[in-house]
C-alpha cells in the first residue's frame, strides 16, 4: 500500500525533523501537508478519483494525525504554492492573483479577493487537465487532450528525449536550453504557448491583477513567461490582458513547504470543520 507506507514514511521524517531541531512535540501547533492533486479539506481526503487513484478514500489529514498526534491540515500543493507567495512571495499586497505551478503535473491556485478559491470539492484550479485538443492523447485523467499532455514535465521529456544518449530531466532539458539548445528551448516556449491558452481562459473568468508562474519549469524563465505572456495577450478579453502581469514567483524548491507552514499557521487560529 504506497499511500500508507508514504504516510509512514512522511511521519518519521518529521520526527527526524523535531529531533534535529531539538523541538519538543508540545510546541508544535499543527503539520500540514500538501497533496499533488485535488483535496477534500473537509473530508481530509483526495478529491478526484482518477488524479491520485492509490489515495482515494484515505483520510489523509486523520491517518497522520494518528501517527503524529499532532493536528494536521492538507491542501493541494498548487494551493500550498499559492499560500506561500501570497504570505511572503510574489502575491502579497494583491488580492487578485493565480498561481500556476508548472512541474510534473500542472496546477493553479487561485486568489480572489484575499482567499483560496477551493470550489465545491477542491477541485478548483485543476488548469493542467483543460482540454486544449478534444481528439488529442488520452490524459491519465480520462480524458482527451488536456493541458498536461502538451506541456507537462513529463510531456517536454518525451518530446526532447527521442534520439539522445543522455537520460534527461528537467532541470537538465531547460540547462540545456539555456545553453542553446534549439529543440529544448522549442519545446519549453511551445509548452508556455499552450499553458498561456489555458491561462488565458482563466483570466477571462477570475481577472487577475497578478500570474505567478512556479514550478520547476519556471526555472526556464522568460522562454516559458514570454509564451505564456504572448497567449494571454491574443486569447484574453484586452481588459483583462491589460490588467495582468506574469511575473515568476519567489519560491519553487520551497513553495509547497513554506505554502504548509502558512497553512499551519492559518488554520491555527481557525475553527476546523469535522472530518465527514
Ligand atoms: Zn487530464
Amino acid at each position: 500500500n504506497r499511500a500508507a507506507d508514504a504516510l509512514d514514511a512522511s511521519a518519521l521524517m518529521v520526527e527526524e525533523v523535531l529531533a534535529e531541531a531539538g523541538i519538543e512535540r508540545a510546541a508544535v501547533i499543527c503539520a500540514g501537508i500538501g497533496i499533488p492533486g485535488p483535496v477534500n479539506r473537509a473530508r481530509g481526503t483526495v478529491g478526484s478519483a482518477t488524479i491520485l487513484p492509490g489515495w482515494v478514500g484515505l483520510r489523509i489529514a486523520f491517518e497522520m494525525e494518528g501517527r503524529l498526534g499532532l493536528r494536521v491540515e492538507i491542501e493541494n500543493d498548487a494551493n500550498c504554492g499559492a499560500l506561500a507567495e501570497m504570505t511572503w512571495g510574489a502575491g502579497r499586497e494583491c488580492s487578485n492573483f493565480a498561481y500556476i505551478k508548472a512541474a510534473t503535473g500542472i496546477g493553479a491556485g487561485l486568489v480572489t479577493d484575499g482567499r483560496l478559491l477551493r470550489g465545491a470539492s477542491g477541485t478548483a484550479g485543476e488548469i493542467g487537465h483543460t482540454t486544449l485538443d478534444e481528439a488529442g492523447a488520452l490524459c491519465y485523467c480520462g480524458n482527451r487532450g488536456c493541458l498536461e499532455t502538451v506541456a507537462s514535465g513529463p510531456a517536454i521529456l518525451q518530446l526532447v528525449g527521442q534520439g539522445r544518449s543522455e537520460a534527461l530531466t528537467l532541470p537538465r532539458v531547460i540547462e540545456l536550453a539555456a545553453a542553446g539548445d534549439i529543440r529544448c528551448r522549442r519545446a519549453i516556449s511551445d509548452a508556455g504557448r499552450e499553458i498561456g491558452v489555458a491561462v488565458a481562459g482563466l483570466c477571462n473568468l477570475i481577472n487577475p491583477e497578478r500570474v505567478i508562474i512556479g514550478g520547476a519549469m519556471s526555472r526556464a524563465g522568460d522562454l516559458l513567461l514570454g509564451p505564456i505572456r504572448e497567449s494571454i495577450r491574443r486569447h484574453t478579453v484586452l481588459a483583462a490582458a491589460d490588467r495582468v502581469d506574469v511575473v515568476p514567483a519567489v519560491f519553487v524548491e520551497r513553495a509547497e513547504l513554506l505554502g504548509s507552514l502558512a497553512l499551519a499557521l492559518t488554520s491555527s487560529t481557525e475553527a476546523r470543520s469535522a472530518p465527514v
